[in-house]
């Protein structure tokens, strides 16, 4: 199927081709199985204020555990599931089930995080009535918008931006909040950046990775940084793995933070326990 994706031209058959367009056939069929037999979960990881290490949000992290294949990745199962028309339906029973785990918590008596962020594709913002269907969702489950956040990259934004643009600022004007995921990877215009309703820079995981080995990648983070603050953004450091890179990227006026030294992604009821104690944070809708 990625000789068809390249578009035109000729086509020929690989038994590597073969192979792989029945193990991608077969990958939809179980994947939509699971969409409808609770194959699928998210799992929740913290993001925080580098000030004081207090929650301020979480994001949601789809997670499939297949009978026989086991746990598959992400990075491996997204993108057969776009390129088979499957994101819509997916998007949607995300922010559904993320619905249900806030409304749960809630019923628990628990303290809700501030915002809970989902992940979104290309697919989902260029459907023209994605704003109307989230909405409906959310009103379903008798929650504020104002409960959730959406993630996207630079270039999901940018494949049909008058789209993107308009149900941006439909999602916004109900209270959304919206975050650029991955930021510094893709292709990004700062007059659009200006343009978009943005809340929140995300900076991709590989420059802080490597900042201190890497001085343009040490560059690219303080630039970023900058950036967010001189547009009203908030600066958010990806994958922070330890004290060092929260001690730097505070200094150097990174806002919040995400990453295995604050907190992995973890199943709804571990998430809950080690974070929405009545005492840790924020409050009750
Ligand atoms: P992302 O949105 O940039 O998510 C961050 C990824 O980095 C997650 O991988 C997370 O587990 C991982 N991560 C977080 N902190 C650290 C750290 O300190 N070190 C390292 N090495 N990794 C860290 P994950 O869960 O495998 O997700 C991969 C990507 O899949 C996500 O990247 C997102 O683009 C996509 N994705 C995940 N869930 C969904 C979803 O529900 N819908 C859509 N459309 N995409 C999703
Ligand atoms: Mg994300
Ligand atoms: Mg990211
Ligand atoms: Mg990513």
């Amino acid at each position: 199927y990625r000789a068809k994706s390249a578009g035109g031209g000729h086509r020929f058959y690989s038994p590597e081709m073969g192979e792989r367009l029945r193990r991608d056939l077969e990958l939809v069929q179980r994947f939509g199985q699971a969409l409808h037999n609770g194959c699928l979960q998210l799992h929740y990881q913290p993001k925080v204020s580098l000030a004081d290490g207090t929650l301020t949000g979480v994001e949601a992290l789809l997670r499939w555990h297949d009978p026989d294949w086991g746990w598959v990745s992400p990075a491996d199962f997204l993108p057969v599931i776009e390129e088979r028309g499957m994101m819509v339906r997916l998007g949607e029973w995300v922010l559904a089930e993320a619905c249900r785990q806030l409304c749960a918590w809630r019923d628990a008596g628990l303290p809700l995080p501030p915002r809970v962020a989902i992940n979104i594709s290309a697919h989902q913002i260029d459907e023209k009535d994605f704003a109307e269907r989230a909405l409906a969702i959310i009103e379903g489950a008798a929650l504020p918008p104002s409960r959730f956040e959406i993630e996207l990259t630079e270039s999901s934004m940018m494949r049909d931006p008058r789209c993107a643009m308009d149900v941006m600022q439909a999602l916004v004007e109900a209270g959304f909040a919206f975050s650029i995921d991955d930021f510094g990877t893709g292709y990004s215009s700062l007059s659009y950046l200006k343009r978009f309703p943005v809340h929140t820079l995300k900076i991709d995981r590989s420059f802080v990775r490597d900042m201190f080995e890497d001085g343009s990648d040490h560059g690219i983070v303080r630039t970023i940084i900058a950036m967010a603050q001189n547009l009203g953004l908030t600066p958010l450091a990806e994958g922070v793995e330890d004290a060092l890179q929260a001690a730097s990227l505070q200094a150097l006026g990174c806002r919040e933070a995400q990453g295995f030294h604050f907190g992995r992604p973890l199943p709804a009821a571990d998430f809950a326990e080690t974070w929405l104690r009545p005492s840790r944070s924020t409050d009750s809708l």
